[in-house]
């Protein structure tokens, strides 16, 4: 069968930014499972997945508008010390934090004498993602994967919800 909403895929993956610096890959591990149409995937994947088969490989690039956004630099802020009292700072740290959009999750890019400089960009946002793709198994869902909303193994349900 073809992919098509509701379709339980199967799917090796490579995923690169467009300078050719790979990001992630299922290919050192399991490959990816995934209900097909439920925006599991980023939209510029899922349209390019639409209508393939078991069998297929294809490359496809997504730009940031189909995948993680553009970026915002009003999402980059000061915001001073005191917020972080207790922790030791450093660029490169993922943070929780409260800011004007509500509670998000930030990247610390600096910490200077103004305070600490914090983006909410998700780290992907602006970038062109470049996909390496091997559709390896197509079915439809069973009602109680739709119902679950994610995919069954052998076993069945052995997920806690
Ligand atoms: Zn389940």
């Amino acid at each position: 069968m073809k992919i098509a909403p509701n379709a339980v895929v199967t799917m090796h993956y490579t995923v690169s930014s467009a300078d050719g610096v790979q990001i992630d890959s299922s290919r050192d591990g399991e490959p990816m499972r995934f209900i097909h149409g439920h925006n599991f995937l980023i939209q510029g994947l899922e349209d390019a997945l639409e209508d393939k088969a078991v069998g297929d490989s294809f490359e496809v690039q997504v730009a940031p508008e189909l995948a993680y956004g553009e970026r915002h630099e009003e999402l980059v802020q000061v915001v001073p010390k005191s917020m972080f009292e207790g922790m030791d700072v450093d660029v490169g740290m993922q943070v929780r934090a409260t800011t004007d959009d509500g509670e998000q999750s930030v990247v610390v890019i600096d910490v200077n004498d103004d305070g600490v400089v914090i983006d909410g960009n998700h780290p992907l946002s602006g970038v062109t993602l470049s996909f390496d793709v091997e559709v390896l198994d197509v079915r439809e869902a069973t009602e109680e994967e739709l119902a679950h909303g994610h995919v069954h193994g052998d076993q069945g349900c052995d997920h806690s919800h």
